[in-house]
């Protein structure tokens, strides 16, 4: 989710993955998970197929909701299909005055070094809405990232999380960081943000101020060498103390990551013209954010924003970055 000045703020399910994920032949056939075939799939097929099943099946998912518990289940299930071991993480955390229990989902996949790149997508949503563009589209990307990883060697261990209670106020992503040790914080290299990334005009990648902008310039060169077009924009850009953009102020899990010195980045589908305030973001954070207003809306995007993003992951997560 991207907020501008105030804060804009089942396993049949799983059949289509499956289908698409399928092999002619499992090679995990003990344990009756599809094998590597996510690398024979468009890229972005997988993930438009989870966006809309996320979004159309799961629905409404506010944190601490049954539908919330329903998404989580669906992104365990989703991560086992393609032969993870995920772990559901769960916590109790304080918000204005009410107690919220919620969930992350972890996937930690080890890589030839402990370095560690986090890659996030909230999992939750705002009542009432459907969220396909948030954060179904990232869903989307997080799961089809790690399916087509699943039998690459990384150069850093990666951790996939998907976050619960984003919405009410970054409670997942703080959650992670809290319950983690101080050397598997000083481990994590970089935090890329999967929110609202599929489904809008134009596709932005953001990233902070300073330091941290080597992730953004990687993100930028990647995306270059593969002839995609990723705008970027210092609207979006993330800057000290972490949250104040130029008429905006970026909300999202990558925030306590920045918070704590670890350099981000993110993906964000919006309108050409960011300035417009709130509508540069439509539909996030309405009921109207489904899969039939992102088509009409914006015929064809979600599918190709998705391919974007995780052809420009997947060449991420397995490249030496230039890390400072
Ligand atoms: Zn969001």
């Amino acid at each position: 989710m991207l907020a501008s000045a105030r804060r804009v703020a089942a396993l049949a399910l799983l059949a289509s993955v499956v289908l698409l994920g399928a092999p002619a032949c499992g090679q995990r056939a003990d344990t009756g998970m599809p094998s590597q075939a996510a690398s024979d799939t468009d890229p972005g097929a997988i993930a438009f197929a989870v966006m809309t099943q996320f979004s159309r099946t799961v629905g409404p998912r506010p944190a601490d909701s049954w539908g919330e518990i329903r998404a989580r289940e669906f992104v365990f299930h989703a991560f086992q299909q393609y032969g993870y071991e995920p772990v559901l993480q769960e916590f109790i955390a304080e918000e204005a005055g009410k107690t919220l229990h919620s969930g992350n989902v972890i996937v930690l996949k080890p890589g030839e070094s402990g370095e560690t790149l986090v890659v996030g997508a909230h999992l939750d949503g705002v009542k009432g809405s459907a969220g396909a563009l948030d954060n179904a589209s990232g869903i989307g990307a997080l799961i089809e990232t790690a399916a087509r990883l699943a039998d690459m060697t990384t150069p850093y261990t990666v951790a996939f999380v998907a976050f619960g209670a984003e919405e009410p106020g970054l409670l997942g992503s703080q959650h992670y960081l809290e319950a983690m040790s101080g050397v598997e914080r000083r481990a994590i290299r970089g935090m890329v943000n999967l929110d609202g990334v599929a489904g809008g005009e134009v596709l932005y990648a953001y990233g902070e101020e300073g330091k941290g902008s080597w992730l953004l310039g990687d993100l930028l060169t990647i995306a270059d060498r593969l002839g995609i077009e990723l705008a970027t924009d210092t609207v979006l850009q993330v800057t000290p103390p972490v949250s104040r953009g130029v008429g905006y102020e970026v909300a999202g899990d990558h925030i306590p990551f920045a918070g704590r010195g670890i350099p981000v980045a993110g993906f964000v589908a919006a309108k050409a013209d960011l300035m417009a305030a709130r509508e540069s973001f439509y539909p996030m954070n309405t009921r109207a954010d489904t899969m039939a207003t992102l088509r009409k809306e914006y015929p064809g995007q979600a599918r190709r924003q998705l391919r974007d993003v995780v052809r420009v992951l997947e060449v991420a997560l397995t490249s030496k970055l230039a890390k400072q």
